[in-house]
């Protein structure tokens, strides 16, 4: 029997879809992207890209139309608490980050989440909003909408909201004071539930693939030049991967220095290097980087 090509569901739209396009891309994939196509076949991969709303994406991996996709946790979860159908998380892709907050009008008396008791929460994420109030036993009515969630408690339609935030700034413009944090999301790589079997080598080299660029976006490749002696001081300032690459250079008593610090890392260690006696520094990016 001739297998047909890997399937990867993408977001069409929205706010994964450029972020997801591009990592794509920085793993190695070369293909076309029109707003028209449904579907493309990557150039130099066999591998089928589906480009499909976010939010469809975790119920075509569930139902083998994908077999890979790249959709947000709070969907995933929405999925699940409406479906009953659980999905591996192969990787978090490090971008789309937002919370799923729940929030009532500045004026409520609720101060805290058991507060909302008896109360009607309007909801985009209606399946896992239920799950999450009756898994802390807070009885709710959840009054599911497609949008414009925040807008709900003004139009007298619920009595406060669960609903994504990622600076909590338009909450905020709509006058409403966030209670408490759901859960936490981010972008991540889901597989269909029985594609451990035929398609497990394929998608491991998806993971690979992609998992060399998120952590790369992490780490900042960093070289410089010191005194032989300054080694040991150096060497205990740079929080590496491993022991950093100590080489001489041609000029006597100096050394070059080459480690891969975390990007978070390098605001803080810049004005350290010099004073430990590195100059010449430069820190460079990492495209891909598998540990
Ligand atoms: P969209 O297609 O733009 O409606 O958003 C799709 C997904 O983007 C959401 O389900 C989340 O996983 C993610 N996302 C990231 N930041 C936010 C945010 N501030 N508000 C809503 N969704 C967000």
């Amino acid at each position: 029997m001739t297998e047909r090509v890997l399937r990867l569901a993408v977001p069409n739209k929205g706010r994964l879809r450029d972020s997801s396009a591009s990592l794509l891309r920085e793993a190695g994939l070369d293909f076309e992207q029109t707003e028209r196509a449904l579907s493309v076949h990557v150039r130099n991969v066999d591998l089928d890209l589906l480009f499909v709303r976010t939010d469809d994406i975790p119920e075509m991996v569930a139902d083998g139309v994908a077999d890979v996709g790249i959709t947000g946790q709070d969907l995933l979860a929405e999925f699940e608490a409406a479906s009953g159908v659980s999905l591996p998380e192969l990787a978090q892709l490090g971008y789309g980050h937002c919370r799923l907050v729940a929030a009532v009008p500045r004026a409520s008396a609720a101060e805290k989440l058991e507060d909302l008791a008896g109360l009607r929460i309007a909801s985009a994420h209606p399946a896992v909003t239920r799950r999450i109030f009756a898994d802390r036993s807070i009885p709710v009515t959840v009054v599911p909408l497609r949008g414009s969630v925040e807008v709900a408690p003004k139009l007298g339609v619920a009595d406060g909201i669960v609903d994504l935030v990622s600076t909590g700034s338009t909450m905020m413009v709509n006058g409403l004071r966030p209670l408490d944090t759901l859960l936490s999301s981010q972008a991540v790589l889901v597989a269909g539930p029985t594609s451990g079997s035929v398609r497990s080598s394929e998608i491991e080299g998806m993971v690979t693939a992609l998992a060399a660029v998120t952590n790369g976006r992490r780490k900042r490749y960093l070289l410089l030049n010191a005194p032989a002696d300054a080694v040991t001081a150096i060497s205990g300032i740079i929080p590496g991967l491993g022991a950093p690459t100590v080489v001489p250079l041609a000029q006597d008593g100096m050394v070059a220095i080459h480690s891969v610090v975390d990007a978070n890392a390098v605001w803080n260690l810049l004005a350290d290097l010099k004073a430990a006696g590195g100059r010449d520094i430069l820190v460079l990016p990492i495209e891909q980087l598998i540990p």
